[in-house]
């Protein structure tokens, strides 16, 4: 895929449609955001200010790249939503690293009750 064709892909209607759904379905939360909160209670560990509290999500991530998986383009599953950081974030690190955020991120916070 060139990069004008990627950019006629980003900018075409069955895209923006599904974009909006994605972002829709993760209620506009950045799902790394969530994911850092997460297990920062959990491992106790001490994050800064600004990351303390879940962005609003504006960007839609391909977890897998259409480069390297086009079929899963429109593949729900493979869509998540983010804020500006966490995308620059994600694009600039490992995909393996981002890639547990996926399946993590569908556990409700709520079901942690120690008996
Ligand atoms: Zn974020
Ligand atoms: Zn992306």
């Amino acid at each position: 895929m060139t990069d004008e064709e990627a950019y006629r892909y980003y900018n075409c209607r069955k895209w923006k449609s599904l974009r909006k759904k994605i972002l829709a379905r993760d209620h506009y939360e950045c799902q790394r955001c969530i994911a850092r909160i997460r297990s920062a209670a959990q491992t106790g560990e001490t994050l800064k200010p600004a990351d303390r509290h879940i962005r609003k999500a504006v960007c839609v991530h391909h977890i897998q790249e259409i480069k390297e998986r086009p079929d899963l383009a429109y593949d729900e599953e493979n869509l998540i939503s983010l804020c500006h950081r966490c995308h620059d974030e994600v694009h600039h690190r490992s995909v393996d690293d981002f890639k547990q955020y996926r399946f993590t991120k569908r556990k409700p916070v709520m079901t942690e009750e120690r008996w």
